[in-house]
């Protein structure tokens, strides 16, 4: 099949080539964020959009530079846009479209239409909706320099800022989550790691990268999910703080209880959109604040956290084992299973298909 992005690269005449992960991040390898600590002592402040189930950040450049990663779903724009603009910016310096999933790009175009955009990076993923149509008709008609974000791509570097690109390590995925763009973003002493929905697979592939991943808050894969934060990724980052972006009482079961057990046993300070809203962030170089609070955490959405535990429920799906089908629970079909051939799951949707089970067609459960 025809890639979409690369035939839109080539009429951009940008095409830059892919890299793959072998050759990747020479400067980043050696353990810790240790760019040069700023003189002038000027803030990076990352502000995580509560923005229901999605994704949409933007963290405003010590220089005064923006970057925006994701726009979540398209009724999302226009408070996108509003942040945007209150925070006295008329001009989108980087925009990251982490991977085509309208809880992430469902907005873009909208939010690329309102502001001056300096350049877009997306992964060379293909996808069939409209919603990415636009988006790369957007792109086309505005003629914003694009680029391939793919492991090992540096979109910015200077003596105390780095933001690269980590993953997609690979250029083909079963799971279009996996081919979400990954960002460190390296300020001083301090980092963030920006991961979209990429999985357990992609963070593997990270690791085996051997990109250096310490870092001080850590957005955590696919909105909390279990199919996301192996340990063994979660614990290369070792953050301080773990943001989970997630719509409150979403009917996925975001985040889920695996995930929110794995960072007490780290234990790593959950900060969930769905609970406490927008949540804003700054760097100096030295630290990264949240809050008043400069050591780090906010005590009130601390002990928000803690006192009022995530549902964590994960999936809840009903399965008939005979037709192997995949059913919310609600579905009228999964009422009419006999018990026979009734069977429940808390497994991904995807990992149900590995196992040849389809979604149902009328109740369409998703991940
Ligand atoms: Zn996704
Ligand atoms: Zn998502």
């Amino acid at each position: 099949m025809k890639r979409k992005l690369l035939s839109l690269l080539l009429l951009l005449a940008l095409l830059i080539p892919f890299t793959g992960c072998d050759s990747l991040l020479s400067g980043l390898t050696d353990g810790g964020a240790d760019l040069a600590v700023p003189a002038d002592g000027k803030t990076l402040t990352v502000s995580f959009l509560d923005v229901g189930q999605g994704d949409s950040i933007l963290i405003e450049l010590p220089d005064g530079n923006t970057m925006l990663i994701d726009a979540s779903e398209a009724d999302q724009a226009e408070g996108i846009i509003d942040y945007i603009s209150r925070r006295g910016h008329d001009t989108l310096d980087y925009v990251v479209a982490t991977h085509p999933h309208t809880d992430h790009i469902g907005g873009m175009a909208e939010v690329l239409e309102a502001f001056d955009v300096g350049e877009i990076w997306m992964p060379d993923a293909d996808s069939d909706t409209q919603t990415y149509e636009n988006l790369l008709e957007t792109v086309e008609k505005k003629e914003i320099p694009l680029h391939v974000a793919a492991a090992g791509k540096t979109i910015l570097a200077t003596e105390s800022l780095s933001i690269e690109v980590i993953a997609p390590c690979s250029e083909q995925y079963d799971d279009l989550n996996d081919y979400s763009a990954v960002i460190s973003l390296t300020y001083g002493k301090t980092r963030f790691i920006f991961t979209g929905d990429a999985e357990a697979l992609s963070e593997a592939e990270i690791l085996k990268s051997g990109v250096s991943l310490s870092a001080d808050v850590l957005k955590l894969g696919h909105h909390g999910s279990s199919t996301s934060s192996s340990e063994a990724f979660v614990k290369a980052v070792d953050p301080r703080w773990g943001i989970i972006s997630c719509g409150e009482g979403n009917s996925y079961g975001h985040p889920h209880k695996e995930t929110l057990d794995l960072a007490e046993k780290l234990g790593i300070e959950l900060l969930r959109t769905d609970l406490i809203g927008t949540i804003v962030m700054t760097s100096d170089g030295q630290t990264v604040k949240y809050g008043d609070n400069e050591s780090g955490g906010n005590a009130d959405a601390d002990d928000e956290n803690q006192a009022d535990p995530a549902p964590g429920t994960g999936y809840h799906w009903v399965l008939n084992t005979s037709s192997k089908k995949i059913h919310r629970e609600d579905c009228k079909y999964a009422e009419s299973i006999s018990e026979d051939n009734r069977g429940e799951s808390n497994k991904s949707v995807s990992e149900l298909e590995a196992e040849g089970y389809t979604p149902c067609g009328t109740c369409e459960p998703k991940d």
